[in-house]
């Protein structure tokens, strides 16, 4: 290993730690509504505990290691601090070394460690709150037009794509309409379309039919299993995404 391979490590450790702990702010933030800008003097504050308001100190909020000196609670007022912080920033660090060994600081390093922690954010947040939350939908959909357009170098691919999904979902909205469909299908669909950008056909149809054979298994068995597999499709889409792409592309 060269010298400048090493140091490019060290890059790749330092952006997954600032981008996992970046991302821990959004996985806070977004559901709630609060601003994600603090240049707003009145609103921004230094980090602080969410339950005691109490500021903390640099070792309490840095990366990973804040979590593992506080044991999992603020040394103020003793809440317990969410895991998926945790696992947030473990995983950012990871997937950033991963992706810098297979793709370098390529356009599809930025793609896939940004689509795997919003994939796992949204999949944290369906766990919890039992919605899919959509400015992370449009974001991993946003993306996912983006590696479409540099993948086919074209964008008519989801343009088609997109158009397609939209007469279908005037159909499903007036069949929800008429025969009273819970919201549950229409997590489905929400998924479903979101892949559609993503895949080409080879992925489409091994995702869509795991996904609903799951889903089948979910309301007849009401598996925990199957359950956990639902509220994680969107990071499943990522672990097929990524896969596909080391392999096919
Ligand atoms: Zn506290």
């Amino acid at each position: 290993m060269e010298l400048l391979d090493i140091l490019n490590y060290f890059v790749a450790c330092y952006f997954g730690l600032m981008l996992g702990n970046f991302a821990t702010s959004f996985y806070f933030r977004i559901p709630k509504n609060i601003p994600l800008l603090g240049f707003n003097y009145f609103t921004s504050t230094p980090p602080h505990c969410s339950y005691c308001n109490h500021l903390l100190k640099l070792k309490e909020f840095a990366p990973i290691i804040g979590y593992w000196l506080c044991k999992g609670r603020c040394n103020y007022c003793g809440a317990k601090i969410d895991a998926n912080y945790f696992v947030i920033e473990v995983f950012a660090l990871f997937l950033s070394l991963f992706c810098y060994f297979h793709f370098y600081f390529l356009d599809w390093y930025l793609i896939f460690i940004l689509f795997g922690i919003s994939s796992l954010i949204i999949s944290m947040l369906f766990s919890k709150l039992q919605k899919i939350d959509m400015k992370f939908m449009l974001f991993i959909l946003f993306l996912g037009i983006i590696y479409s357009t540099l993948i086919n170098l074209t964008i008519y691919n989801w343009v088609f794509k997109a158009s397609i999904s939209s007469v279908i979902a005037t159909f499903l909205m007036h069949a929800r309409y008429k025969y009273h469909f819970s919201s549950k299908y229409y997590d489905i669909c929400k998924i479903l379309f979101t892949a559609l950008i993503w895949f080409d056909l080879n992925s489409m149809i091994p995702y869509a039919l795991f996904i609903l054979a799951n889903y089948a298994l979910l309301r007849r068995y009401n598996f925990s299993f199957s359950k956990h597999v639902h509220n994680y499709s969107y990071f499943i889409m990522f672990l097929f995404s990524i896969i596909n792409h080391l392999v096919v592309v």
